[in-house]
């Protein structure tokens, strides 16, 4: 039974970071118009709490801009992080390290802008805080699918045999998004149900510094971050407060866009870690070993998908573009879509009679810089592990020993060169030009 005092109601599946920064945005956006008509928000999140995995989230300048329009500045300040700056600063030195002798530096990486990196549980506890009294949160809920009924509404069911109904399903639950799964069943597009394995598999950890400390004191890692780079291999070390981040990288070029059938997350003890990076620099085996065990991650993407939204579902996130970590921008990006689908969908213009228009007008402003954003990620990936097509090194023939310095300084001036986007954009100027858009639907609807 709809409640007149809303003009729409809205179930967000997944209480990730995408998920709830658009609980936030339709909440602050709903705020500042008290007068306009509210939407109800239900959300629905498959495990018994809000929670997140891993320890950090580099936030770029889009990202940024979208937190700092939510007014979570004053927030993530007082809990000690630092903003991030227009302007070059420091970030990882890239090394040449797959050899048992000492590698070498080729690349001293500047970050054309930031980042910001916060730490993930912080990051969905700030959205929660300013998420509204309309918005309800359901914990272990786990969507299994949805139909859509003969008057528009999607009927959600969930694995425990309960369902819901709402206008409009956001769909913000992950890369191995069920709802994803539902919309193309539905379109007999079968081919974009499932996500596919990306070719590497990431061991994810970490350890104490002061473990390090103990016999390696000045060791490099201890206050910088260093990507190790390799054939078809690459480590990324980073300080993070009193810890060292850790995440080993192992590809298998071949087996990208594959089905993969052994497990997506598994623990594995740091022998196995230990074996798969023995061959490389001494320097790199310390922090290999300092952590007690790893979580092997089979990284999964999602092929360009030929839509976002189908009738009243809309895809968000991981769901609609889970993308490799390689630019670190997967999370960035989910906040970004979550920023302008919460803005339109609150925006007074808006009306359930226009939503159909307005969710085809938010794919068409985040499908394609998402799309291209996903290839930039993967072409990093190439790079980090030597397999980018214009910086071939593993033709032994031509290459016996390697690649050389100055190769390497040339495949690193094309890796910083792929962060400068990071630092264009401004989120407010996309809102104008999204705004009169919206406006023309709401025009084209009244004549
Ligand atoms: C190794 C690694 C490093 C990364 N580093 C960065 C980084 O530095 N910066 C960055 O921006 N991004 C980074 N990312 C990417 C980032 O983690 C993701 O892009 C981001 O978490 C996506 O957010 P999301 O809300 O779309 O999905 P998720 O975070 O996956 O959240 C989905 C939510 O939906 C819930 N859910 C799933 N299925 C259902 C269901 N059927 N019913 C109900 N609920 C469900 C899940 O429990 C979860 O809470 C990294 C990723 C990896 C793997």
């Amino acid at each position: 039974m709809s409640d007149p005092q809303y003009k729409l109601r809205v179930a967000i599946v997944g209480c990730g970071i995408g998920g709830l920064a658009l609980a936030a945005s339709l909440s602050t956006f709903l705020k500042q118009n008290p007068d306009a008509p509210r939407i109800a928000v239900d959300m629905y999140e498959a495990k018994p709490e809000v929670s997140t995995i891993g320890a950090g989230v580099a936030i770029w300048k889009r990202s940024w801009q979208v937190l700092q329009d939510l007014g979570f500045e004053e927030d993530i300040v007082k809990k000690g992080f630092k903003v991030p700056k227009d302007g070059e600063s420091r970030g990882p030195i890239f090394r040449k390290s797959d050899q048992p002798s000492e590698g070498f530096d080729f690349h001293d990486h500047m970050m054309p802008y930031g980042p910001l990196g916060l730490h993930r549980p912080t990051l969905l506890e700030i959205l929660q805080s300013k998420i509204s009294d309309d918005c309800k949160i359901h914990t272990s809920k786990r969507l299994e699918g949805y139909d859509t009924l003969e008057n528009g509404v999607v009927n959600l069911i969930f694995s425990d045999g309960s369902t819901a109904t709402a206008d409009i399903l956001v769909a913000a639950d992950g890369v191995h998004s069920s709802t994803r799964a539902s919309l193309f069943k539905t379109l007999g597009e079968e081919q974009y149900i499932q996500p596919v394995f990306s070719g590497t598999i990431a061991y994810r950890g970490g350890f104490p510094k002061s473990k390090l400390a103990e016999a390696f004191p000045d060791h490099w890692a201890m206050n910088h971050p260093k990507v190790w780079c390799g054939k078809n291999m690459h480590v990324v070390s980073h300080p993070l407060g009193p810890s060292i981040g850790m995440i080993c990288y192992v590809s298998i070029p071949e087996a990208e866009g594959a089905i993969y059938d052994g497990p997506l997350v598994r623990e594995v003890p740091n022998e196995e870690v230990v074996r798969l990076f023995e061959n490389w620099e001494p320097d790199l085996h310390p922090l290999i070993k300092s952590v007690e065990s790893y979580s092997a991650w089979a990284i999964h993407v999602v092929k360009p998908l030929p839509t976002y939204v189908s009738g009243p579902v809309v895809l968000l996130g991981d769901a609609a573009h889970a993308m490799t970590p390689h630019q670190g921008v997967g999370g960035g990006q989910a906040i970004v879509d979550a920023h302008i689908l919460g803005r339109l969908l609150a925006h007074p213009l808006t009306s359930k009679s226009n939503v159909s228009a307005v969710l085809d007008l938010y794919d068409s402003l985040r499908r394609p810089p998402t799309e291209e954003v996903t290839e930039k990620s993967r072409i990093n990936g190439l790079m980090y592990e030597f397999n980018h097509p214009d910086f071939l090194f593993n033709d032994l023939a031509t290459h016996p020993d390697g690649p050389t310095r100055a190769e390497l300084e040339a495949l690193g001036k094309a890796v910083g060169k792929s962060f400068e986007w990071l630092a264009e954009g401004d989120v407010q100027a996309d809102w104008v030009a999204a705004e009169a858009k919206l406006m023309l639907i709401a025009q084209a609807e009244d004549q």
